[in-house]
C-alpha cells in the first residue's frame, strides 16, 4: 500500500492528570528537550537546553508551528526574558549566559491540525501530532538532540526516533537534526506498548486506544507472526528498531483494511485493524506482510514506486509461502493472477515510469504493482540460474551496506547499487527493458524456467526437476 498517506486521527487530549514530574540530567554530549503536558492550561511545555553551543535561533519544522506556539523565553521556566518569535524563528540572545529556552504550544490548536485520510480512527485519550508542529530546533549546524517526555502516571509517549530509555514517567528519544523528523508522528497518551525480540531486531509495537488485554495479546501474537515472516527472507529482520503502530478500528468489512509505511525520522508501519477478528483471520490477511516487506527496500521517489511495490508484493507472497500461510501452489497462483490483472490494465501509449509517477491520479495500481513483481521474480530467477545468487542475497547485502530509513534513493541509483552488489547487470538490464516500455513484461520464458503452465486465470506446476527445484528454492518452507 501507500507511503506517507496521511490519516485523520480523532484525538482527545486527556484532561484529568497533573504534570509534576522533573527530568534527570543525562549525558552532556547532546542538546536536550524536555516535554511535559500542562493539561489544565492545555499547553505542551517544552524546555530546550543546549549542552554544546547555544544557537542563534530556533526554527519551526512546519508552517503551522508559528500559530501554535504561545510564548518563548530564556531559562527553564517562563517569566525570564521573553524571546521574539517571528516568521517561524525564535531569536535567542546570543550574549546571554543562559543555556536553556522554554516555550509553550497550544494543544487546542495542535489537535485541530490533524490530517484527513481514508479511515477515521478514535484513538481515545491520545494526542497525535506531527513533530514539526511543536518542535523548534537549532538553526545551523547539525546536532544530536534528545527529547525527554516527562509525563504523568498512566501516560506514555511514542515517536519513531531512536529510543534511548523508557521508565515509568520518562521516555527519551534521540535523533540528529539532519534527519527528516518534521513529519514524524508523535503520540502522547494512554495506549499499549510492547517490545518484540525477533532475529536482528527489537520491534516496538504501539497499540492505540483502549482494548482488552486479551485483544492486545492477540494483536501482539499477530505482529510476531509478521515480523518472523520477514525473518524468513534472509534470516534476520532488515531494521534493528522498526516501529509498528496498530489502530484498532472495530468491526470492519476486512480484517486489515489499510496499511502504510512512513519513514519520517524512523521506519514505521501503521496498520488499521479489525481487532474483533480471530488471530487466524488476521494471519490470513496479506497486508501486514506486505507493509513489513516495504522495510527491506529504501525510500524511492514516485517514479520508482513500481519497483518498491513490486518488491513488497513479490515478498508478500513468497514469505507467506515460506512460513506456510500459503501453499507453494497457491503462492504461484497468486503471482499468476496478479500478472493477469497487471496485463489487463496495461494499455499502449505510456511508459511504466510515467504511469508509476502519476499512480495516485490514474489509479493504475495493478499495472504498476505487478510490473514491479515481474521484475523482482525475473531478477530472482536469473540470479539463481546464472549467477549462483538470489534476490534474497542481494537484498541482504543491500541491508548490510545501505539500508537507512533516512535516505531517499533515485530508482537508477538503487538499481545501480543492486547491480554492484550482485556483481551483474541483471537489475539495470531489466530496468531498461521495463521502465520505459508501454507493454507489460514478457513472461513466457520466465514461466518456462519455473515450470508454470498457465491456463487463463489458473496455473499448474510442471514435474520437470529443474523447474521444481527452482520453484522450491524461491517458495519452499524455511525453518524459523
Ligand atoms: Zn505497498
Amino acid at each position: 500500500m501507500l507511503f506517507n498517506r496521511t490519516i485523520l486521527y480523532l484525538c482527545y487530549v486527556l484532561l484529568c492528570f497533573s504534570t509534576s514530574t522533573s527530568a534527570n540530567t543525562e549525558s552532556h554530549e547532546h542538546d536536550e528537550y524536555r516535554v511535559q503536558l500542562d493539561t489544565e492550561r492545555k499547553l505542551l511545555m517544552v524546555v530546550a537546553c543546549f549542552k554544546t553551543v547555544v544557537p542563534d535561533s530556533l526554527i519551526a519544522g512546519s508552517a503551522n508551528a508559528n500559530s501554535l506556539i504561545t510564548s518563548a523565553s530564556l531559562g527553564q521556566k517562563p517569566g525570564q526574558q521573553a524571546l521574539l518569535i517571528n516568521r517561524a524563528r525564535i531569536t535567542l540572545n546570543s550574549n546571554a549566559k543562559e543555556p536553556c529556552v522554554n516555550y509553550q504550544v497550544d494543544l487546542k490548536k495542535l489537535i485541530n491540525t490533524s490530517d484527513t485520510g481514508r479511515i477515521n480512527v478514535n484513538i481515545g485519550n491520545t494526542l497525535s501530532s506531527k513533530a514539526g508542529d511543536w518542535l523548534w530546533l537549532p538553526a545551523g549546524d547539525t546536532r544530536t538532540v534528545r527529547i525527554r517526555f516527562s509525563l504523568a502516571e498512566g501516560l506514555v509517549a511514542s515517536a519513531p526516533w531512536r529510543l534511548i530509555s523508557r521508565t515509568k514517567r520518562d521516555t527519551v528519544f534521540e535523533f540528529s537534526t539532519d534527519e527528516a523528523i518534521n513529519e514524524s508522528r508523535v503520540y502522547i497518551g494512554q495506549f499499549a506498548l510492547r517490545e518484540l525480540q525477533v532475529k536482528g531486531a527489537k520491534v516496538r509495537l504501539v497499540i492505540m486506544g483502549k482494548i482488552s488485554t486479551s485483544k492486545i495479546d492477540k494483536l501482539t501474537a499477530w505482529i510476531r507472526y509478521g515480523a518472523e515472516s520477514i525473518v524468513a527472507l534472509y534470516g534476520h529482520f532488515p531494521l534493528v528498531d522498526p516501529q509498528i503502530v496498530i489502530f484498532p478500528i472495530g468491526s470492519y468489512d476486512s480484517a486489515v483494511p489499510w496499511g502504510e509505511v512512513q519513514r519520517d525520522g524512523g521506519c514505521v508501519a501503521n496498520l488499521y485493524v479489525d481487532q474483533t477478528r480471530p488471530l487466524k483471520e488476521l494471519i490470513g490477511d496479506w497486508t501486514l506482510i506486505h507493509e513489513l516487506s516495504h522495510m527491506i527496500h529504501p525510500y524511492l521517489d514516485m517514479s520508482g514506486r513500481w519497483l518498491t511495490e513490486g518488491i513488497a508484493t513479490y515478498y508478500q507472497n513468497v514469505l507467506q509461502a515460506r512460513v506456510g500461510t500459503l501453499t507453494e501452489k497457491k503462492a504461484w497462483l497468486k503471482l499468476h493472477q496478479g500478472f493477469q490483472r497487471g496485463i489487463k490494465e496495461t494499455e499502449p501509449g505510456e511508459s511504466l515510469v510515467n504511469i508509476s509517477s502519476k499512480m495516485r491520479e490514474n489509479r493504475m495500481y495493478m499495472r504498476v504493482y505487478w510490473s514491479g513483481v515481474a521484475l523482482a521474480l525475473k531478477a530472482d530467477v536469473v540470479l539463481r540460474k546464472n549467477n549462483n545468487s538470489s534476490l534474497d542475497t542481494v537484498l541482504e547485502k543491500f541491508q548490510g551496506c545501505c539500508l537507512s530509513p533516512n535516505r531517499t534513493w533515485s530508482p537508477s541509483e538503487y538499481i545501480s547499487k543492486l547491480d554492484e552488489l550482485s556483481n551483474s547487470k541483471v537489475f539495470s538490464e531489466l530496468y531498461e527493458e521495463y521502465a520505459y516500455s508501454d507493454k507489460f513484461p514478457e513472461l513466457n520464458e520466465l514461466y518456462e524456467l519455473l515450470g508454470l503452465v498457465a491456463n487463463k486465470n489458473k496455473v499448474s506446476l510442471s514435474t520437470n526437476t529443474d523447474a521444481k527445484n527452482l520453484r522450491q528454492a524461491i517458495m519452499g518452507k524455511r525453518k524459523q
